[in-house]
């Protein structure tokens, strides 16, 4: 089969590796109906995260309609439709057990073999996935795959950094970054019933589609400090959902979030420490909550929303692009060209 495939530090290419085989009793195979490029791909891309085997099929957000089942499998059937969170889970372990499948005992991610190790990604014509009974989940009719793409990863990340900035009606909350997460956290935050919103990023076509998402823009500029002050009658804002996950964008939520308030962090930080300090968290009494999105739990909750956001999801599929095009695509993503939010690929 053909799949987008490491093979150096930006370096990708469309190349022929082997076809997935059922290898459990519980596994899937599933022919891809849609892919995606997620901002976590980009830290494999810049080599800000390492270890990947070169080869190795990229990403982890994808549907797919299923070609083969393994005799474990109860849940699904040839011809079925089903969406996937970007790692596995097995549904009955501890973490399983109370919601947090981010971190089960048996959680694999798509697109990652390490020394041999692991499992193939998603930009691929098909994806093996394992323990597919607890992991996959059907795609309704009336829903889009791509929609059903997004529950799967960045939209239930959305949803849960909102839920871990423990959002109200009328307070102020603020989003860092209206990358494709970041603007998720926004229709999210506003779902959850916040109505005061401010958006922050420095490019102004991602704050156009922050607004059309309910959100109050703010250009992140040298006078962001004033502005927050401003909008927040000095004392900053309730929560603030970071969606970056680089220093800069953790110092800048760390200085407007008010003494007392709670940062939500969903960026994936691979800086090796904090860009402020103990003493720092302490004088501000701040809370951190951070970690992978068990994304597997949270689509449950996300999935019957789909069909009402279709508009506003639409807003975030900025490009549809064949699979093939998949190394044309990751730098129109990575350099933000054309007003790029979100890439499907489509094999
Ligand atoms: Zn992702
Ligand atoms: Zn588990």
């Amino acid at each position: 089969m053909k799949a987008i495939t490491f093979q150096n530090i930006r370096e990708i290419e469309y190349t022929d590796i082997s076809d997935p085989v059922i290898l459990e009793p519980g596994d899937l195979i599933v022919k891809t109906t849609c892919t995606a490029i997620c901002g976590s791909d980009m830290h494999v891309y810049h080599g800000r995260e390492t270890g990947i085997d070169k080869g190795t099929a990229m990403g982890h957000e994808f549907t797919g309609e299923v070609v083969e089942t393994g005799t474990g499998v109860t849940l699904f059937k040839k011809g079925d439709h089903v969406a996937s969170p970007f790692t596995t889970s097995c549904g009955k372990c501890y973490f399983c057990k109370s919601g947090l499948t981010a971190r089960c005992e048996k959680s694999q991610l798509f697109g990652w073999v390490e020394n041999g190790k692991g499992l193939q990604g998603a930009q691929a014509e098909y994806v093996r996935i394992p323990l597919a009974d607890s992991t996959a989940v059907l795609i309704p009719e009336n829903i889009q795959p791509g929609y059903a793409l997004l529950a799967g990863d960045i939209l239930s990340t959305g949803y849960f950094c909102a839920e871990m900035a423990g959002v109200q009606e009328g307070k102020p909350y603020a989003v860092v970054g209206c990358g494709p997460v970041g603007l998720l956290a926004v229709l999210s935050a506003i779902d959850q019933g916040a109505n005061r919103v401010y958006a922050i990023d420095p490019v102004d076509y991602r704050l156009n589609i922050a607004e059309k998402m309910g959100a109050i823009p703010i250009k992140l500029d040298d006078a962001i400090q004033e502005k927050v002050q401003d909008i927040t009658k000095g004392l900053g804002f309730e929560s603030v959902m970071e969606a970056v996950g680089s220093p800069g964008a953790q110092k800048l939520a760390y200085q407007i979030v008010r003494p007392g308030g709670i940062l939500s962090t969903v960026g994936v930080h691979t800086a090796a420490d904090f860009s402020f300090s103990p003493v720092d968290a302490y004088n501000k009494n701040i809370t951190y909550k951070t970690g992978r999105c068990s994304a597997r739990h949270y689509m449950d909750r996300v999935m019957p929303k789909l069909d009402g956001w279709s508009r506003k999801l639409d807003l975030i599929i900025t490009h549809r692009m064949s699979l093939a095009e998949g190394k044309n695509a990751y730098r129109i993503f990575d350099q933000k060209l054309d007003d790029c939010i979100k890439i499907l690929l489509i094999p």
